[in-house]
Order: C-alpha cells, then structure tokens, then sequence
C-alpha cells in the first residue's frame, strides 16, 4: 500500500547509525543517548525530549541536513510512503538567522528533488518552532517561515513541550505564517488534555492538530472536531513508546475515527520510537480488525489534508489508484 505521512520530524526521523557516525566523524561525544543495541535511549518525554536535541547537535551545517534528508527519505520509500510532510526547524538549522536558514533550506530541498526522483517520495517542508523555546524565538522562527513560504514550504506549526506556556503567546507567530499563506498545524491533545486542545483551536486557528488524541476524554469536544473537519496527526506508535497508552488496544484512534474524526496515521520520530509507516499500518490492520477499506480510508483522509498545491495533490493521488504500480 503506498502511503501518505503528514507528521514526521526531519531530525527525530534520522537513524541511530547515522548520527553515530556523524558524531564520529566531528568528534562529539554523544555516546550516552544510545543504548547497549545502538539505539535511541530515553526514560520518558522529557527525557526524549533531551536526546532529540543531543542527537540534532551533531547536525551543524547545511551538507549534514543534506544527508539526513536523503536517508530519511530511502527510510519512508522503504515503508511504501510517496508523499510525506516534514517538520523543519530554523532553531536547528542555523539558529534562525534567516541568512543561514536560507543556506540549509536550500541544501534540504535540493536533496528532496534529487533523492525524491530517486525513492519516489514528495517530500514538503513544515516550518516548526518549539513551544519550550519560548514566544520570542517563535516569532524568529515565523519570520524564516513567512520568508520561505511557497511550493516547498506549505506550512507552519509548533512542536516541542506542550506543558510550556499557553497557544495564546503564539498567536502573533501564527497570524504572520497565515498571513503569508502558510497551512498551519499544532502539537495539541497529546502532554495536554482536552482544554488544550480548545485553546489551540481558538487562539491559533490551526486546521489540523499534531496527536490530538485527548480529545477523547471529551466527546463533546470529539464531535465538534467532527464536525468542524479538523484532522488529526495520530501517531499511535508514538503515544505507546511515550508510555501516554499502554498498548494499540487501549489507543482512542478506532474510537476518534468512529466518532467521525478525520483520522490521519503517522509515526512522528519514527527510529525514537521503534516503528516504521509499515509497521504502524500493520498495527492499524489489526486495530480495524483487519478492515482494509478504512486503512484506505484513513491514507486519503492525509492526502486530502496535505498542505503540497492541487497539482503536487493529483499526482499523488494517481499513485494510489489501484493498479497503479
Ligand atoms: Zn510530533
């Protein structure tokens, strides 16, 4: 099945092994955030929270965004993705100084055609700041997305600890991207309950929300969210790693869809949290008690809900005709 992503973070999707050997190759030692088998090692979000940014620190110049860009994008090919949103960060890439911006964004970009021929993945960019960073840095980072706006970058949003002040003090950030086009999505509903989701929807107008799954806790909330079209990035694998449910039966996602969410699936950082898009769909198989017009269902609700222009949207959606090879 050929997949549609619309939540993975650029950084939080590079594998283990090539930030090791990055490291290696700069001499930085981040030995500590791995584990005895090599991989990511965290004990909760706040901790991951941590060694997300160890690991992005070995990512210093715009030709180590390059290479991260292609493996991420061989690593979607190989779960059968054609088309996938990425979360770019200013913060980490250039410390949003637009001029040094600009250099990785070019550096990411032409990887993204080049690798893209190659694997077959379309890959957009999603300008993202971090609520922990705080509103000042926000609004840096709005300006870098503002300037970027256009084919490649089709939107912005905000990623990072949600426990971290309120949406509000990001209104100023969102109202600049949407004045300058951008699509805009939040990371809401996931370390914040259902009020957090309400203020986001409210203060920052946000068509689509990262996780969102808390919604559950408030059918109310859940039906309006139905009702209004709002989409969830559900990222189910990630919710579980993250210890926020124990297990795939214990996830809202078959409730929230059959309340009439739309519901899209994605894996967030997928190395981090030990899943694939494959393995996400297999689960998600499993979950709809093995109904594959709703796994089809829940892919064209993401290609619906992509921010890429009507053009980029009706090649992709050629791609999962059936028969298409
Ligand atoms: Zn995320």
């Amino acid at each position: 099945m050929k997949k549609i992503e619309l939540h993975l973070h650029l950084e939080g999707a590079a594998p283990p092994a090539f930030i090791r050997s990055l490291a290696k190759e700069k001499h930085i030692d981040i030995g500590k955030i791995f584990d005895e088998a090599g991989n990511y090692a965290f004990d909760d979000f706040w901790h991951f929270l941590k060694v997300y940014e160890a690991a992005t620190s070995v990512l210093t110049r715009p030709e180590d965004y390059a290479r991260l860009t292609r493996a991420v994008l061989e690593q979607s090919a190989e779960s059968g993705v054609v088309y996938s949103e990425c979360f770019l960060s200013p913060d980490f890439c250039g410390g949003r100084d637009l001029g040094a911006w600009r250099e990785y964004l070019h550096a990411i970009r032409e990887t993204a055609d080049d690798a893209g021929r190659d694997t077959g993945v379309t890959l957009r960019g999603i300008v993202t700041c971090i609520r922990h960073f705080g509103p000042a840095k926000a609004r840096e980072t709005a300006r870098c997305a503002a300037e970027a706006a256009g084919e490649f970058i089709t939107g912005f949003g905000i990623a990072g600890d949600e426990t971290a002040g309120k949406p509000a003090d990001f209104a100023w950030s969102f109202d600049m991207a949407r004045e300058a086009g951008l699509r805009l999505t939040a990371h809401a509903g996931e370390w914040g309950g259902p009020q957090s989701i309400r203020d986001c929807l409210r203060d920052l107008r946000v068509e689509r929300l990262g996780h969102g799954v808390r919604a559950i806790e408030d059918l109310a909330l859940v039906d309006e969210l139905a009702e209004a079209g709002t989409v969830l990035e559900v990222c189910p694998g990630s919710n579980i790693a993250l210890g926020l449910y124990p297990d795939w039966r214990a996830h809202p996602v078959r409730a929230l869809y059959e309340r009439g969410v739309t519901v899209t699936v994605s894996t967030d950082d997928p190395p981090f949290f030990h899943t694939t898009m494959q393995n996400e769909f297999d689960r998600l198989h499993a979950v709809f008690d093995g109904d594959d017009a709703v796994l089809d269902r829940i892919n064209r609700n993401a290609l619906d809900a992509a921010f890429c222009d009507a053009d980029t949207k009706a090649r992709i959606a050629k791609l999962l005709e059936p028969g298409h090879v």
